[in-house]
């Protein structure tokens, strides 16, 4: 392993390289960034990529859709013959144990340079996986305990070769979690609450921390994306927002619309959660989604930071800084650029000790 190879959105290999050297550091195993602007990708490469693999696991990292460790970059393929080459390094530097792995993925960055190689990574894959099983490298059936073997194609001739390891990882090819819009779903934004849910909860804490009677608030909810995920899990949600809410939402018998601020507005009653995707300064909302918890108005809460300036990972780090601060109580926080947040992030936070 020689380095690390990260997915992320076109466009945000900066935040990431930023992000990935800042951490390096901090863990004590620092290195350095090889990235393009608009890739979708960046490597890191650092002495002891495994050791530092281990010190930056997936589910903190805020900008990468998937961390894998990097085995070998493959330039100047031939285009009839790519597989020996994989063969030979796998040799060189795969494990020993057979099989070593349990899933193929042919992938390719999320950019538009790379797009056009969906359908080589298809075909790709269906000539690789039976060239690897026959090599004892790749399991007979696809086994979701034994590490993923990547594959990125980065150009018709040039790929990376990469593993993930189970639980550390995102278990989605290219780190996306396929969802489809619902029709009934009021905006295109419930996606991103629903992919929040997902990604930063495991299945245990969804079916602990989401049921239904619980009691939730939404921030600047309208049309009511949000809300409907949240009623969609049987939760009573007050929805905050000067703007209107689509009526079949209302119609749920869930939903208690407010036309009020969202930044003065307070429960009457601790709630279980709250929610929020008011488009206002990052360092604005941070402070006073830690108000909250200083207050003890919520349990757990899901709420966008709007990153629109230039060094967002500063920004990142500051506000998640300043929420953890004005919070004032021990607060685990997950935060990610999820593939549905254009300029934003997305955070959760939930107290240490979930009882
Ligand atoms: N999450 C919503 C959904 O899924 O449909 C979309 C929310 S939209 C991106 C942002 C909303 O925040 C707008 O409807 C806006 O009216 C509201 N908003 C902005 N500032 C607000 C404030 N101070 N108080 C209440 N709502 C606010």
């Amino acid at each position: 392993v020689t380095g690390l190879l990260c997915y992320c959105r076109a466009g945000f290999e900066p935040e990431l390289a930023a992000e990935l050297a800042a951490r390096s550091l901090a863990a004590g195993f620092p290195g350095y960034a090889r990235t393009e602007r608009g890739s979708g990708f960046v490597v890191f490469f650092a002495e002891d990529a495994g050791a530092l693999s281990r010190a930056l696991p997936w589910r903190e990292l805020v900008f990468a859709r998937q961390k894998l460790l990097l085995m070998a970059d493959l330039p100047g393929l031939d285009p009839k013959d790519r597989i020996t080459p994989i063969l030979g390094a796998l040799a060189l530097a795969g494990p020993d144990e057979r099989p070593a792995y349990g899933t193929l993925l042919v992938e390719h960055p999320d950019s538009d340079h790379a797009k056009p190689l969906s359908g080589l990574a298809r075909a790709f894959g269906n000539a690789l996986r039976p060239a690897l099983r026959a090599a004892g490298l790749l399991s007979v059936r696809d086994d979701n305990r034994l590490p993923r073997l990547h594959v990125c194609l980065v150009e018709g001739d040039h790929l990376l070769l990469a593993c993930s390891l189970i639980g550390d990882s995102a278990p989605w090819a290219m780190g996306v979690p396929r969802l489809k819009l619902h029709r009934d779903a009021p905006s295109r934004s419930a996606l991103k609450l629903e992919e929040a849910l997902m990604v930063l909860l495991d299945a245990d804490e969804r079916a602990r921390l989401l049921r239904p009677g619980m009691h939730a608030a939404d921030l600047g909810a309208a049309p009511g994306g949000w809300t409907w995920v949240l009623t969609r899990h049987g939760l009573h949600v007050v929805a905050v927002d000067n703007g209107p809410l689509r009526q079949h939402v209302l119609d749920s018998g869930l939903v208690e619309h407010l036309r009020a601020d969202g930044f003065r507005w307070q429960p009457a009653q601790s709630l279980d959660w709250m929610v929020c995707d008011m488009v206002e300064q990052p360092r604005r909302v941070a402070a006073r989604m830690g108000e909250w918890f200083r207050q003890g108005w919520c349990r757990q809460a899901v709420f966008n930071l709007k990153l629109p300036m230039k060094k967002r990972w500063d920004e990142t780090v500051l506000c998640l800084d300043l929420f953890r601060t004005s919070a004032g109580v021990p607060l685990r926080i997950r935060a990610r650029q999820l593939y549905h947040d254009r300029e934003e992030i997305t955070v959760l936070a939930m107290p240490e000790v979930v009882s």
